[in-house]
């Protein structure tokens, strides 16, 4: 394990530090945050601005609009930029990281022309159409059906959980074209433009006030056949590319997030007469602290142009739970007017938490990965695997 940057690593980390010193800097105003469209188009800029120097896609060869850099680099910049107030998240990431990666794996040279660079450059959004009232740890039940109809796929159903579809442009969809076939084998992957007739999207009103996730109905919704991905019936393949690339997370610890000593630093400043559990910080630190080192191989083994594999699953699995009893404990400290100061980073991390230990995979399912990936225990008791669908209940 080594913690420090190799010779070429410190070279890219100082470029990358005054390239944003630069640009980075100021590039939020006070109120930019204030509405949804002003902020959406600061996003936009903002990737704009990464595209033109290849910071939008480092790992892409430079002919691509990449720096044919490494996924190292790639985790210093993540690293950087998360230190800078500018917005980052996934009303872009879902298009760069998962949907993109998507279509150059499984689409065809006309979809890849179309949708790559514009995403991109921040011009196109995307919002991923995946989890169903009945499919999500078990993603495989998706009912949403998809019926051919001359050169048109025929789509009724709804998503639920649609993070940013509200702002999106077009959609990644998982849709079943055949109910006879087994759970996984009858699904098919399409791209979607959220402008389409037959598009209804609903905001989910957040306790924060906020609104980032939406119902989407699909009522009769017409896609045509240039916009399915990969051949009927290969959707899970798919959809698989989609959740690695979700999965693969080793990213930056984010400087917006809290940590222990913030938190006694906060306990000492205020008269409130709360005082610590000793023996829950020092639990706390020591999780927070095997968390820090624990990223340390993760980018070691990147840094050796290894994959880390399913092992990541720990780290987001500790992260999530460390980081809500972290907050819950700032509660206890400050009481509930002191967290709901703007902008307070216990009271996001008390609010994303939560968020955190289902997205990207639950914590039970995150247990289960582990155990049959990691440690080799045997896998869960699957019935209904070999049975067409529609005879699933
Ligand atoms: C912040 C956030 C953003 C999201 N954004 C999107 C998005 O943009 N697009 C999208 O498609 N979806 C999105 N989702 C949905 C997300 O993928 C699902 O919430 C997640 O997969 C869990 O599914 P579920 O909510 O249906 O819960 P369920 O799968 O119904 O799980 C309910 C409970 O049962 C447990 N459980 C389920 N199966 C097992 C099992 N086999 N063994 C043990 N326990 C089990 C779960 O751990 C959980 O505690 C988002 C979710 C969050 C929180």
């Amino acid at each position: 394990m080594d913690f420090n940057d190799s010779t070429s690593e410190a070279e890219f980390r100082g470029q990358v530090r005054t390239w944003l010193d630069t640009h980075a800097k100021g590039f939020m105003s006070p109120n930019d945050d204030a509405d949804v469209d002003t902020f959406i188009a600061k996003a936009k800029a903002w990737q704009a601005k990464k595209a033109r120097e290849g910071y939008a896609a480092i790992r892409w060869p430079k002919a691509e609009g990449g720096l044919d850099g490494t996924p190292m680099q790639e985790v210093i910049f993540q690293d950087e930029e998360s230190r800078h107030d500018v917005p980052v998240g996934p009303f872009v990431t879902i298009g760069t990281q998962l949907a993109v990666p998507t279509l150059r794996t499984h689409g065809t040279p006309e979809q890849i022309e179309q949708f790559t660079q514009p995403t991109l450059r921040g011009e196109l959004l995307w919002c991923q159409l995946f989890s169903e009232p009945s499919a999500g740890s078990d993603l495989a039940n998706v009912r949403t059906r998809a019926v051919k109809d001359g050169d048109d796929w025929v789509i009724n159903g709804q998503k639920v959980w649609t993070s940013w579809a509200h702002v999106a442009d077009w959609g990644i969809l998982l849709a079943r074209t055949d109910p006879e076939a087994t759970k996984h084998k009858g699904l098919t992957f399409f791209v979607v433009d959220m402008r389409s007739v037959g598009v209804e999207v609903r905001p989910i009103q957040q306790v924060s006030g906020v609104s980032e996730f939406n119902e989407v109905f699909l009522t009769d919704l017409r896609i045509p056949d240039r916009y399915r991905v990969g051949a009927v019936g290969d959707g899970w393949k798919c959809a698989m590319t989609t959740l690695m690339n979700e999965r693969v997370n080793v990213g930056g610890e984010s400087q917006a997030l809290p940590n222990v000593l913030e938190l006694i630093e906060r306990a000492q400043d205020r008269s409130t007469g709360a005082s610590l559990d000793r023996f829950k910080m020092a639990q706390l630190l020591t999780q927070e602290m095997g968390l820090r080192y624990f990223r340390f191989r993760l980018l070691t083994s990147l840094s050796k142009g290894e994959t880390p594999g399913p092992i990541a699953a720990m780290s987001k699995l500790v992260y999530a739970n460390t980081l809500q009893e972290l907050s819950a404990m700032a509660l206890d400290v400050t009481g509930l007017p002191g967290l709901q100061a703007e902008g307070d980073k216990f009271q996001h991390g008390y609010e994303w938490a939560a968020a955190l230990r289902i997205a990207g995979g639950t914590d039970e399912i995150l247990r289960n990965q582990i155990a049959e990936r990691v440690l080799g225990m045997p896998g869960e008791i699957r019935v209904d695997k070999n049975i067409p669908f529609s005879q699933c209940r």
